[in-house]
């Protein structure tokens, strides 16, 4: 095994691969961006360095500066981790050219999976199941069309250079081809330098399950088991587990089987993942999965495959990288109870997930399963990278204990001012559909009105919250209401602020039991993954984004890509205004009322910091 080993990335992953490294031994070394200056994983690994400001393609992403750090610092080997340069075939190569042991897929394999086009063709030919569709050169818009038809709607649109769910566009009539293939070029072209597509059938009631594939140095190749990774929001994976449900055991040889040859045909090398589409109307059956992509690095939701193998594939990637064998056969790999992955992330549910940025004054993750967080109280959550907290995996002996442990671990998370995803989370785990399985593609968006919690409080909040301020004497609410704001003399209702307005609640005799904290001299109840504002005095509570008074402010840094609107415009309610794209996502800016839009400060493609005033609508008189 090699010494020491830098890692190009940041966060929760950088801080993954420091502890299996430190654990074996190496010296660990870590490149950040200014913006990660006090971030756990610098403090964690044996030397840090410092590479550029804030901006991804300022830092992370400059091959050279990575390059010049491994330099300096003597490494051995680089690890990108997943994300930025990881299944970057140029990069891998000038890690290699420079002497260093690249930890990741070979180049050529990077190099042929890379493009969803010409990956689907040379699957074709090994004989692997692809999803049926156009994937051919001609990339004329006539051509495209008569393609779309011929395969049938709806289809969906992708760019073959896409990622994280960006680049796809979803058709369900011919009419609607030309639109949707001219907005999905223009994604890929500004997000991927690359306006190719391909089409495909849109695969119905879809599940999304993925193999885990290693290879070796020596010519091996072995599968861990598949994940299912069906529960997404805008084709983004929420929450995963292992293995798939409904998986019987031909069908699971059958699929894995395929994703081994799928890695031989590539000559793979490392930890990879073969993406599958399943058709899962009538139960998953092997004739209706296809190959989707292939995923040539390690990936987020890894750790699920560790709880059910017993393995820990960042140590797998380092043996292999360092020629050592794959540390277990075919034959001795086993699947043992069920595990699922909560991505718990920076995001408001209640207003379309728009991510919600700033210092994590508050944050406490439950004890007693795993959390592979980047994070700790006190940290930034910024504007600059992925708004992820933490992951949250449980491990149980059966699919509906883990279900539950996930649903008490994803209440129990505390985190305050940040707004977070924990109470969806906390919802989705514990949805009776999703623990009988019922589960694809469309889950989420399907189940929306009972996942997402509501912009008031629940009656379980409001009974916690009246619980907490009452004073005292437990045993006897009614007489220790005595001297508290209520709505008549002998009301027995509990005046309590939540948020920003009050509520007269009757106490019922069981209530749900809330953690409550004092954070910068506000009371914050924590409840089912939710937070609240509470007391009996009014509560500060600031509000971004669309305000009650028409001014729409930016709610976080981004970049103007659409402006829908003339100064003069009457809008209605929910109309479009803005779209601006920060933090790896499209935001659109709707009109919280019908009016007139009196002010408009805001070019397309320009670059805007957060707060500051873009629209104002005056209400109609
Ligand atoms: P997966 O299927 O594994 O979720 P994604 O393509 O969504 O694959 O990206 C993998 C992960 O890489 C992301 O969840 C994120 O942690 C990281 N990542 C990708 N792109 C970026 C980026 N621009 N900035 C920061 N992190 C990124
Ligand atoms: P990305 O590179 O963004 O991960 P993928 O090709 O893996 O793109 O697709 C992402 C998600 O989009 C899938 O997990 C699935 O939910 C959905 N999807 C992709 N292809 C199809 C299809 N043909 N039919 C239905 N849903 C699909
Ligand atoms: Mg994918």
């Amino acid at each position: 095994m090699f010494s020491s080993v830098l890692i190009a990335n940041r966060g929760e992953i950088s801080r993954r691969i420091i502890r299996t490294a430190s654990r074996l031994g190496l010296r660990t070394i870590v490149v950040y961006s200014e913006a990660d200056a006090t971030a756990p994983f610098v403090r964690e690994a044996d030397e840090a360095i410092c590479i550029g400001p804030a901006a991804a393609r300022e830092s992370y992403l400059v091959q050279s500066k990575i390059l010049d750090a491994a330099r300096a610092s003597h490494a051995a080997a680089i690890h990108p981790g997943y994300g930025f340069l990881s299944e970057n075939a140029e990069f891998a190569e000038a890690v290699q050219a420079a002497g260093l042991i690249w930890i990741g897929a070979p180049p050529a394999a990077i190099r042929a999976m890379g493009a969803k086009d010409a990956a689907k063709q040379l699957m074709q030919q090994a004989g692997v199941p692809v999803t049926p569709g156009y994937m051919g050169d001609n990339q004329t818009p006539s051509h495209l069309h008569e393609a779309a038809d011929a395969i049938g709607y709806p289809v969906l649109i992708k760019a073959v250079a896409g990622g994280g769910g960006k680049g796809m566009r979803r058709v369900n009539a011919t009419e609607e081809f030309a639109e949707a293939l001219a907005s999905c070029q223009r994604e890929a072209s500004a997000s991927f330098s690359n306006d190719r597509v391909l089409i495909e059938k849109y695969i119905f009631a879809p599940r999304h399950i993925e193999v885990q594939v290693f290879g070796d140095t020596h010519g091996n190749a072995v599968h861990l088991f598949e994940r299912d990774c069906s529960l997404q929001r805008r084709h983004q994976k929420v929450i995963e587990e292992a293995p798939a449900p409904g998986m019987d055991q031909a069908t699971r040889e059958a699929l894995c089987a395929v994703a081994v040859k799928a890695a031989k045909a590539v000559n793979y090398v490392g930890a990879g993942t073969i993406e599958f589409i399943a058709d899962a109307s009538e139960g998953l059956r092997p004739d209706r999965i296809w190959f989707m992509e292939m995923n040539t690095r390690l990936q987020v939701e890894h750790p699920v495959t560790e709880a059910i193998t017993g393995q820990d594939l960042v140590e797998w990637q380092l043996r292999v990288a360092a020629g050592e064998k794959l540390p277990k056969t075919q034959e001795e790999l086993r699947i043992t109870g069920w595990a699922m992955e909560a991505r718990l992330y920076a995001e408001n549910p209640a207003t379309g997930f728009l991510p919600s940025i700033g210092r994590l004054e508050h944050l406490r993750f439950p004890s007693g399963l795993r959390i592979d967080t980047g994070v700790d109280e006190g940290g930034e959550v910024s504007p600059y990278y992925d708004p992820m907290i933490a992951k949250l995996i449980v491990h149980a002996p059966t699919r509906e204990t883990a279900a539950g442990l996930l649903a008490a671990a994803c209440g129990s998370v505390q985190v305050w001012p940040v707004k977070t995803n924990a109470g969806f989370l906390h919802r989705t785990a514990g949805d009776a559909d999703f623990i009988a399985g019922n589960i694809d593609t469309g889950f989420i968006e399907r189940h929306a009105d009972r996942l997402i919690p509501g912009t008031e409080p629940s009656t379980a909040i409001e009974q916690a919250a009246a619980r907490l301020v009452l004073p005292m004497d437990r045993n006897d609410p009614w007489t220790a209401l005595t001297g508290f704001r209520i709505a008549a003399p002998d009301d027995p209702r509990i005046a309590v602020e939540i948020s920003d307005s009050t509520k007269l609640v009757s106490l019922d005799p069981i209530t749900q039991a809330a953690a409550s904290v004092t954070i910068g001299g506000s009371k914050i109840l924590f409840l089912n993954g939710e937070a609240w504002p509470y007391g009996l005095e009014r509560a500060e509570h600031a509000t971004g984004g669309a305000s009650a008074d028409g001014a729409i402010l930016s709610p976080m840094p981004g970049r103007i890509i659409s402006v829908n609107v003339r100064a003069g415009t009457q809008v209605v309610k929910g109309q479009k205004l803005l779209v601006l794209e920060a933090m790896k996502m499209e935001q659109q800016l709707l009109s919280p009322f019908d009016g007139v839009v009196k002010t408009l400060n805001a070019k397309l493609d320009a670059q805007i910091a957060e707060g500051v005033l873009l629209v104002l609508i005056e209400k109609e008189h």
